[in-house]
């Protein structure tokens, strides 16, 4: 299934998307879905009466993901960009769930906090089931499904922290969306083309299998330590291309158009917004 959470008139919920028309389902959004079982799903769909696609407002499948945890350096490519070899373990850090921002949604900072804002193209994993200690072979029966994720990130304060949570966590910071595509449709998540563009210019381009920490591998690796719950979601790291690492460094401004693709998932675009005040 292909799932949304979107705002239809001054209603916001659930839904499947079947072609160019959205089957509203009666959950408040994709996370009480998945939180009731996605089982249940296809039942609601087919007694739902169907909406143009058009006639509503897509939102971050996810509204409020219990946490966001995020991968550092799992493409060899942006290794290689930043002259670092690639982690043994997975690098973690996490982005908070305020700054989850819709398709379509603006992309907006206050310019004395920031001047180094960057776009990070990424596979993000939804997290189905409560895992905790859950070995790699088991590992895909916890996850719910898939989604574009664009890391957006504060170089500035992500270098000058001693940490990268609060570079990576201003609001407005984790587009996401705009479907969720369940597990079953994706039963292997590596070998997916992902492609990140500014302004229409082909900035990252490389391809899921490029992972060095494979998604089973991290959900056993993140649930050894600490419990995974129903629609937290682990992102899974960006490829090579980010504008820091370009010559010169390109970084985001207001009117910049992105728009990160993931093949079989869909296209998540977002906008630049004036600075904040
Ligand atoms: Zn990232």
């Amino acid at each position: 299934m292909r799932l949304l959470t979107f705002r239809y008139q001054n209603d916001v919920m659930a839904g499947v998307l079947e072609g160019e028309n959205v089957l509203p389902l009666p959950w408040p959004d994709v996370k009480s879905l998945i939180e009731s079982g996605l089982d249940a799903a296809a039942e609601a769909a087919a007694a739902a009466q169907a909406l143009p696609l058009a006639d509503v407002s897509l939102l971050a499948p996810i509204l409020k993901p219990g946490k966001i945890v995020a991968i550092g350096l799992n493409y060899l490519d942006h290794c290689l960009e930043q002259g670092k070899t690639p982690p043994e373990r997975p690098t973690i850090f996490t982005k908070f769930s305020t700054a989850v921002n819709h398709p379509g949604g603006d992309i907006r900072w206050d310019p004395s906090m920031t001047q180094m804002v960057d776009y990070e193209a990424e596979l993000a994993v939804v997290i189905g089931k409560r895992a905790y200690r859950v070995g790699e072979e088991d590992a895909y029966e916890y996850v719910a499904g898939y989604t574009c994720l664009n890391d957006v990130t504060a170089r500035d304060l992500q270098r000058g922290d001693k940490q990268w949570v609060r570079g990576k966590s201003l609001d407005t910071f984790a587009p996401m969306g705009p479907l969720l595509v369940t597990a079953d449709e994706l039963p292997d998540p590596h070998g997916l083309a992902i492609r990140c563009w500014v302004n229409g210019e082909l900035r990252q381009e490389s391809n899921t299998d490029q992972l060095i920490h494979t998604v089973p591998k991290l959900i056993a690796f993140c649930s050894r330590t600490f419990t995974l719950e129903p629609g937290d979601i682990i992102t899974t790291g960006t490829p090579g291309g980010v504008g820091v690492y370009s010559d010169p460094p390109v970084f985001l401004k207001p009117g910049d158009e992105i728009t990160v693709e993931i093949e079989s998932i869909g296209r998540l675009q977002n906008r630049v917004g004036p600075y904040l005040p």
